[in-house]
């Protein structure tokens, strides 16, 4: 989306708070950034260049292309590709690029040998299956594991990973500890054959909220972004200091006047009650803002909240600035953070997920993804 820019609407990253983030989560030695996914829609090398200057060592992306990306533009950090599904093609791609891949099953270590040379060892990481059910290693296939790597020495074991089900919900605590014991028990038995093999449970709220999850290695995601993973349901608890990264913009490209009794966009899905006045906003669901918050969503105009009225377009929505009466086309609209009055809270991803039924992960996602990027530090 940011080679061409469609739609006027913007999504601005501040890569300072991103870095402050990151400082907040603790030691760069203990963490390895998760910027899978085009950087949860933050935009891959930019965020992953500001974090490799506030100290990042490793960094998780979702593919072995995504790695490929970093290493073209020159990050020379460990670099783990989470996703596994691995194809041979997958696997020469991250040994070509130094990456250190993950072994998920029988499959990759056919994969991995193949791509091993004789002269140097291949480096990797095991990934454990110990409560997803998605993929990886389960506890009873780790004997045969040891086995078969004890005896192609090409492959080196330098990393063993797992991933919590659910550590952002307290009541399922002894999920989570279950998760810990059996990842505890698997490393046990991959470090009597490789004693310095490094270990890595903790996504954001495991780091965050169950310290006995954090071993060597956290892979925090969403906390990097801002987002607080123990704030789903409605509470936004920033108790963990952590600031949100992306703010969304579109500009005001008309306002007018509603007499009582006339509707607004499709459906006829509202009618003002009296007499008010329209910002028509050049954002819709072709730009992230979901159709179904229609009518249920606010936008922030001069630092203050008005509500959205009608149906959301594909590229447009209004919003009731009768409060607002100084607002004029050209004006800036903020969907997602901008500057707000005092007492007054921009629109947060979190809150725009609630509303949604979602998570922000996905809302940023959607946003940083329809939307032409412009970076702040
Ligand atoms: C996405 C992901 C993370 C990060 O999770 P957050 O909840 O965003 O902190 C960590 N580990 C793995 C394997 C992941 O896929």
């Amino acid at each position: 989306m940011n080679e061409t820019a469609f739609a006027p609407s913007r999504c601005i990253i501040d890569l300072a708070a991103l870095q402050r983030n990151f400082v907040r989560l603790g030691d760069p030695a203990s963490l390895m950034p998760v910027i899978k996914n085009d950087a949860y829609g933050h935009g891959l090398l930019p965020v992953a260049r500001a974090l490799a200057k506030a100290g990042a060592r490793r960094f998780a992306v979702g593919t072995p292309g995504e790695g490929a990306v970093l290493r073209q533009a020159g990050l020379r950090q460990e670099i783990v590709p989470l996703l596994g599904g691995m194809t041979p093609e997958d696997w020469r791609a991250a040994t070509a690029h130094s990456l250190l891949p993950l072994l998920a099953d029988g499959e990759d270590l056919k994969k991995a040998l193949a791509c091993a040379r004789h002269d140097s060892s291949l480096r990797l990481g095991i990934k454990c299956e110990t409560g997803m059910n998605r993929l990886g290693f389960r506890r009873e296939d780790i004997p045969d594991l040891v086995d078969y790597l004890r005896a192609h020495p090409c492959l080196e074991p330098i990393l063993a990973l797992s991933h919590l089900a659910c550590a952002d919900m307290p009541e399922e605590n002894a999920c989570s500890q279950s998760q810990i014991r059996a990842f505890t028990a698997i490393c046990e038995s991959l470090r009597s054959s490789w004693p310095s093999m490094e270990r890595s449970l903790a996504n954001s709220a495991g780091l965050l909220g169950l310290p006995e999850s954090r071993f060597d290695v956290s892979r925090p995601g969403i906390a990097l972004y801002g987002g607080n993973p123990f704030a789903g349901g409605g509470s936004e608890n920033s108790g963990a200091g952590l600031e949100w990264c992306m703010s969304v913009s579109a500009p005001v490209i008309g306002v007018r006047r509603l007499q009582a009794g006339q509707s607004v966009s499709y459906g006829r899905a509202f009618t003002a009650p009296a007499g008010m006045t329209l910002a028509v906003i050049a954002a819709g669901y072709a730009t992230g803002v979901a159709r179904a918050l229609s009518g249920g969503m606010e936008v922030l105009l001069h630092g203050r909240r008005v509500p959205q009225v009608g149906r959301v377009c594909m590229g447009m929505l209004m919003a009731d600035v009768t409060a607002l009466p100084r607002t004029r086309p050209s004006d800036t609209a903020w969907l997602l953070g901008g500057p707000a009055e005092p007492g007054v809270a921009p629109v947060s991803a979190q809150e725009t997920a609630d509303r949604l039924g979602t998570i922000p992960y996905e809302i940023l996602c959607r946003m940083g993804a329809l939307n032409t990027r412009t970076y702040t530090s």
